[in-house]
């Protein structure tokens, strides 16, 4: 069996990336998406196990000695990471893996798996991500201005990452992450035991 692609979707607070995660797998079985953990808060319209694993500093930390993590993070003063297993076990399953996760995170993520690939989700423009923040209403003032303070270390990354798609129509951005998921399918190296089967059998051809 193949093993699945390793996808990061990154990209700014409140861009749309897990509304854009999830209208992916409600479309396809061969995506899942990591659940990652996080020292931060959980939120009232969060679930334990479904939005994070919530877990005390003491407990991260504990999983970052132990090497449970492929990547992790600090990201607006907390930690967040994605645990190993969970990929690594899906991936031999021939599931493709969403990582939804921050720029210092894709890029790690880069750096130990050369053919993962990384997507930069984008607003149509900063007032409306601005205005999309204010909106969610989820942060107190404070954290707002945390988060857009980071927007701006996600943009300075984005010129590493592969592909961009602009989240300015809901289905428009879906329709674009589906190319690139189509595009990655068909690439030659991922196709390479199709390859060598034509070749074998066309070689006494001469
Ligand atoms: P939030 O607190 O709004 O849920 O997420 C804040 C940021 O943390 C987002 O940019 C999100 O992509 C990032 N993030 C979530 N999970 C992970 C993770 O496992 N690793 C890393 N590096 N970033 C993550």
């Amino acid at each position: 069996m193949r093993q699945g692609r390793l996808y990061v979707i990154s990209g700014p607070t409140a861009v749309g990336k897990g509304t854009l995660c999830e209208e992916i797998l409600k479309d396809s079985d061969d995506f899942v998406l990591s659940i990652s953990a996080t020292t931060r808060k959980i939120r009232s319209n969060e679930k334990e196990g479904i939005s994070y694993y919530f877990k005390s500093k003491e407990e991260f930390e504990d999983m970052i000695t132990r090497q449970m993590f492929l990547e992790y993070a600090k990201v607006h003063d907390q930690y967040y990471g994605t645990p190993k297993s969970f990929v690594e076990n899906m991936r031999k399953e021939g599931k493709n893996i969403l990582l939804e996760i921050d720029t210092q995170g894709g890029l790690q993520v880069k750096k130990n798996d050369s053919e993962a690939i990384l997507i930069f989700i984008a607003p149509p423009n900063l007032e409306t991500l601005v205005e999309r923040i204010h909106r969610r209403g989820t942060e107190t003032e404070e954290e707002v201005q945390k988060r857009l303070k980071n927007a701006a270390l996600e943009f300075s990354n984005m010129d590493k990452y592969d592909y961009m798609v602009i989240n300015d129509d809901l289905a428009t951005a879906k329709n674009e992450l589906k190319n690139i998921f189509c595009a990655e399918k068909l690439r030659i190296k991922n196709n390479i035991d199709l390859v060598e089967e034509f070749s074998e059998r066309t070689k006494y051809y001469d």
